[in-house]
């Protein structure tokens, strides 16, 4: 599904990604964890495709060169990333944002494009999903919405656009236990055998509720460990100190 070969990315010169390998298969969920300023939200961008980035390395997608796809086409090809900070969009409609977004892709799929009254009827359906009323619909997007909120949209649109390869950035970051809760029941009603989930967060505390089948840690611009879901509660204990990036070690 996807394989990140030596992966690098720079901006101003600065380089934040330094190597970062990975591969992902369909159905699996991946946590990545790691300090602030590791990178993780750069590999996030890179893979969706936010520009202003020096690139370069592999990645390749259900058999594709991802990097040479544009940002539209990688939506359209199935990849999501639900933001570490949703942006607020006054003026925009939620609903028509959503359907704005999802009717671009099923364009660009050659499918036929949902009219007000299905789009509705699919929002609705999805919307229980991650407990939110319809009052969110006609509000514009994310503004005024809190913290909570933002994040159970982003999960809401994950959900309507049901992409093959969904990230999600610290989307547990700034929620209280029963937003944590419904969000993690979000997610993990979307768990299927065709979706690969890359779930970048910061605490363990959220890969009890979304268990992942691998967690990565990457550590300046690197993965330095990989394991299984307990790899996140040794960190837990003894944090990350003590992790060395790859190209520091001795040997
Ligand atoms: P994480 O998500 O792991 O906290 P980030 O990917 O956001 O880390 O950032 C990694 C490093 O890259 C940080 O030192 C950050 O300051 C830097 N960085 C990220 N975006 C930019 C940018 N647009 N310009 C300059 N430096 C950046
Ligand atoms: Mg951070
Ligand atoms: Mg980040």
């Amino acid at each position: 599904m996807l394989h990140i070969k030596e992966l690098h990315a720079s901006i101003d010169s600065k380089e934040i990604l330094r190597g970062v390998n990975l591969d992902l298969k369909p159905g699996e969920v991946h946590a990545i964890m790691g300090p602030n300023g590791s990178g993780k939200s750069t590999l996030a961008s890179v893979l969706i495709g936010r520009d202003g980035y020096d690139v370069s390395g592999s990645v390749t997608y259900e058999g594709q060169d991802l990097l040479a796809l544009s940002p539209e086409e990688r939506a359209a090809a199935g990849v999501f990333l639900a933001f570490q900070h949703p942006v607020e969009i006054p003026g925009v409609g939620n609903m028509y944002f959503m359907r704005t977004a999802l009717n671009s892709l099923r364009r660009q799929r050659g499918q036929e494009e949902l009219d007000a009254v299905d789009f509705l009827a699919l929002a609705q359906e999805r919307m229980k999903l991650v407990e939110m009323d319809q009052t969110f619909m006609s509000r514009s997007v994310n503004e005024g919405f809190s913290g909570g909120e933002k994040k159970r949209n982003e999960i809401l649109q994950m959900a309507i656009l049901e992409p093959k390869l969904a990230i999600l950035d610290e989307t547990d970051s700034g929620l209280d236990i029963d937003a944590l809760r419904v969000v993690a029941s979000g997610v993990n009603a979307l768990r299927s055998e065709g979706r690969t989930m890359l779930v970048i967060t910061h605490h363990q505390r959220l890969l009890d509720y979304i268990v992942p089948d691998f967690v990565h840690v990457m550590a300046a611009g690197q993965i330095v460990h990989s394991g299984d879901k307990d790899l996140a509660l040794e960190l837990e204990a003894n944090g990350y100190a003590g992790l060395t990036p790859r190209s520091a070690q001795v040997g």
